[in-house]
């Protein structure tokens, strides 16, 4: 997914999903935490108030931020709902090619660069 959100593009909603994965694991363990006995000693209505929303942002974001130039599809969702899902991460994150239409950005990069002289 790397690849084809920086051919064409989107590689900032990449990065937005990097950032937002990691803020998304430190909130899991904070949370997590919270019925661990609170180590930490954290709010727990905070915790709680922040945990959810990012959660659901990080989904929703990966899902449908990246989207193909060609026929509109979000390429991630796409694997979601198709194919095993015991392999769909594997799937989205070595993917180079729209799943839906089979758009390929790296052959749009060579016709927008013209043939090598
Ligand atoms: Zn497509």
């Amino acid at each position: 997914m790397f690849t084809f959100a920086r051919l064409t593009g989107q590689l900032w909603k990449y990065r937005v999903w990097q950032v937002a994965t990691v803020l998304a694991v430190v909130m899991s363990v904070a949370f997590f935490s919270l019925w661990r006995g609170n180590p930490a000693g954290l709010r727990e209505g905070m915790t709680t108030a922040l945990y959810f929303p990012i959660c659901l942002f990080w989904f929703v974001w990966w899902a449908t931020a990246i989207r193909c130039p060609a026929c509109g599809q979000s390429p991630v969702w796409y694997q979601m709902r198709h194919g095993k899902a015991d392999d769909a991460t594997a799937r989205i994150l070595t993917g180079t090619t729209c799943p839906a239409c089979g758009f390929d950005p790296r052959d749009s990069e060579a016709a927008v660069s013209g043939p090598a002289v």
